[in-house]
């Protein structure tokens, strides 16, 4: 196969992405909300008529993932493409000047809740795998496509995949990092204090025990904590951090509160783990809320933990996505670490996969409304895969 015969395939013109990307942006997914299994069927019927096998996967009742298989069956090399189905929820619908489920272009831009995070990631999959999906038939090496459910909660959608043997030698997420090829990703664990105290009638505060005195001080050492987790070098990622997102207490104005508790959102580094986090950060707040007679202090990992994961950039991956983009683009991409999490954790830490995170739209447009990705990097996206795939799979 000729390289210039690869990226002028059909599919990897901006009608077929466009006409794709817009019937994912038009099929809701939120989590929570619709859920995925509407898109689900929607990109089983999208990769029909590439012939591939595909499987789905009941992560949970009623939300299977999406697992597919292009070409292979002989033992040879395997490159797995990962990109999650559901999205966020639309949110404060008067806050969007567009239909969030409308996939409406405005000069070069396609609008919608997921067209960056990331249905843009998975229309591009599919357009790889009908790019590819003739010579794959021949070859000996195999596509592995993940359509996984859950990622924005950290649910186990790519995990279910992994589990169900969709799994390869080298993977690339399709998450936003508008072309950079991220080799590194920060992980984020959300970590809960408790500081216990003891009730009592507000005409009558000193027979209590009010947890809400020691406040100011645990706030100062979380930022104090804050201050050292973000010094903490690193050359492709910002440092970590460790941010307070949430405060409860108190059920009533006349009442000494009997308990408050404190949400920390900790980012971590490469090397660190929720159960390492918990430890820094809670002799910290032992030490604010201090001797204080009749408080204690409890904390605890709250939530799913989404795991760092790295790989070095002197691997196969980094060097093949280099090489693809240099055919189709003319240079190599920027590397970047990429500040939020997904599931390039499981490819990385659970399966054992090099896998790096490269996909077109900036992450600052998701989650927000108006959310947008522009189709001239849909493009270069699909044409930079469907080269490195065809590098790794087909024989040259
Ligand atoms: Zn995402």
């Amino acid at each position: 196969v000729e390289p210039a015969a690869l990226v002028d395939h059909p599919a990897l013109r901006l009608e077929f992405l466009t006409r794709t990307l817009a019937a994912l942006v038009r099929t809701p997914s939120a989590n929570p909300g619709d859920f995925e299994a509407a898109m689900a069927r929607r990109v089983a019927d999208l990769l029909a008529p590439t012939g591939a096998a595909v499987e789905l996967v009941e992560t949970f009742p009623g939300r299977p993932s999406v697992g597919a298989r292009l070409g292979g069956g002989r033992g040879g090399p395997r490159v797995v493409l990962n990109g999650h189905m559901d999205t966020v929820p639309v949110g404060d619908r008067d806050a969007w000047s567009v239909d969030p489920l409308g996939a409406e272009v405005r000069d070069g831009l396609l609008y919608g809740r997921g067209a960056c995070d990331m249905k843009a990631g998975l229309a591009v999959q599919i357009a790889v795998a009908h790019a590819l999906a003739g010579d794959l038939a021949r070859a000996g090496g195999e596509l592995v496509l993940h359509f996984a459910v859950g990622e924005e909660r950290a649910e186990p959608g790519t995990l279910s995949l992994l589990e169900a043997g969709f799994v390869g030698d080298v993977g690339v997420v399709t998450e936003p990092t508008e072309l950079r090829l991220a080799t590194a990703q920060r992980g984020a664990a959300f970590l809960r204090f408790t500081i216990h105290g003891r009730a009592a009638h507000g005409g009558r505060a000193e027979l209590g025990r009010n947890p809400l005195d020691r406040l100011g001080a645990v706030l100062e050492a979380i930022r104090a904590e804050d201050a050292v987790a973000g010094a903490t070098p690193h050359p492709l990622l910002d440092g970590g951090s460790c941010t307070a997102t949430m405060v409860e207490a108190g059920i009533k104005e006349n009442v000494v509160p009997e308990r408050c508790t404190v949400v920390v959102d900790r980012r971590l580094l490469p090397g660190e783990t929720a159960e390492s986090a918990l430890a820094s950060l809670e002799a910290r707040v032992r030490a604010a809320v201090g001797s204080a007679p009749g408080l204690s202090v409890e904390g605890e990992v709250a939530g799913n933990t989404f795991l760092p994961a790295e790989v070095g950039e002197d691997e196969d991956v980094v060097r093949d996505l280099h090489a693809a983009a240099l055919q189709v683009t003319g240079g190599p991409l920027a590397l970047w670490g990429t500040p939020y999490s997904s599931d390039v954790r499981n490819l990385v830490n659970d399966a054992g996969i090099r896998a790096v995170t490269f996909g077109p739209g900036s992450i600052d447009r998701a989650h927000a409304p108006d959310e947008f990705v522009p189709l001239d990097e849909v493009r270069t996206a699909a044409r930079v895969l469907t080269e490195f795939t065809a590098r790794r799979l087909l024989p040259a």
